[in-house]
């Protein structure tokens, strides 16, 4: 009998979703499997939204951001008898095989799938927030930065103009990877993420230095994690003698058209996905660590901190930015 292999998305949206949904189509398909799509994620796993997905649902979507197989949080999920409802609606169509796409919350949910029910799954990591254990880089991170950097450069102009500071509140509520890396590729004047302490005198002390060799504008990245940036507005007001403004970037950083990285990233591990399920092995994630496809128990990429070189990268952002 023909294997069977259903994908899902699952979590927050990120560009490059759709072209690891493509490539576990396709590449799914070439190597025997049928293809089934699951909308909604868990949710919709457990509502029994379960199709079957041929050439026609993956055509033209890898330039497209968000996802076609839709996304959504489902808290039943976290519970083991609605699981096993949802496990038994791919049982009963005789799918064994599963390929889910999400940040951790998600892997958490695939691997008690694999646990309990056997199913055999795959993790790919997709979220912009980058910070998932087990891989240097996930799908959607590149397209987002460069997302942040756009806008850097637009507000950038207005700052200038009026000789402001503007601190700009980018996503990340356990990772500063987005502020750091837009701050450094940016040319940020200043950054605060979660991983680190943040004192505003620093902060303070780094504006006013700066505003002293002539310089017109302060750009100062903000991770969300470290708290609403209005909030850190305020502190900063008495603390500084130029005028500031607050811009909170929240859902433009989610969407547009993936990055080349990204397509080729979520290609290359959709590939590697349906690969490693036509080879036998599961309960695994897919993760980019040294420029090379890896490969981590799920449980591993659940249970750990992101180990990174967040520090020496946050240290090389602040000297650039004096
Ligand atoms: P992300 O995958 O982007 O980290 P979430 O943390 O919101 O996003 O998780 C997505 C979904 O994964 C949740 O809505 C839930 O269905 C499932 N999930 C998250 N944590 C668990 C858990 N501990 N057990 C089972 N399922 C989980």
């Amino acid at each position: 009998m023909q294997k069977k292999l259903a994908i899902l998305t699952s979590g927050g949206d990120a560009p490059g979703m759709n072209a690891a949904i493509r490539a576990v189509a396709k590449i799914g398909a070439s190597s025997g499997f049928e293809i089934y799509g699951i909308k909604r994620g868990y949710l919709g796993m457990l509502n029994d939204e379960i199709f079957l997905i041929n050439d026609s649902h993956v055509s033209g979507i890898i330039d497209k951001g968000g996802t076609v197989l839709l996304t959504a949080r489902c808290e039943e999920f976290k519970q083991e008898k609605f699981r096993a409802i949802a496990a038994n609606n791919l049982k009963k169509r005789g799918i064994e095989y599963l390929v889910v796409i999400g940040g951790d919350g998600s892997y958490r949910g695939a691997n008690l799938l694999y646990k309990e029910h056997g199913i055999n799954v795959i993790g790919i990591p997709g979220t912009i927030d980058n910070d998932i254990c087990g891989t240097d880089f996930t799908l959607g991170f590149d397209t987002c930065l460069n997302t942040i950097l756009d806008a850097m450069s637009k507000i950038r102009d207005t700052a200038t103009s009026h000789e402001r500071t503007i601190l700009i509140e980018v996503m990340g509520r356990r990772a500063g990877d987005l502020a750091l890396h837009a701050c450094i590729a940016g040319g940020g004047d200043g950054i605060m993420i979660p991983e680190m302490d943040n004192p505003i005198e620093m902060l303070a002390l780094q504006i006013k230095a700066r505003r002293k060799t002539g310089k017109l504008h302060d750009i100062v990245l903000v991770a969300e994690g470290v708290g609403h940036v209005l909030e850190i507005e305020r502190e900063l007001k008495d603390k500084i003698n130029t005028e500031i403004r607050s811009v909170v970037l929240g859902h433009v950083q989610r969407g547009g058209t993936p990055s080349g990285f990204d397509r080729v990233l979520a290609t290359k591990m959709g590939a590697k996905a349906v690969e490693l399920l036509a080879n036998g092995e599961s309960g695994l994630m897919i993760g980019i660590e040294k420029n090379e496809l890896v490969t981590h128990p799920l449980e591993f990429a659940c249970s750990l901190e992101k180990a990174s070189s967040i520090k020496k990268d946050y240290e090389l952002a602040l000297l650039l930015a004096k």
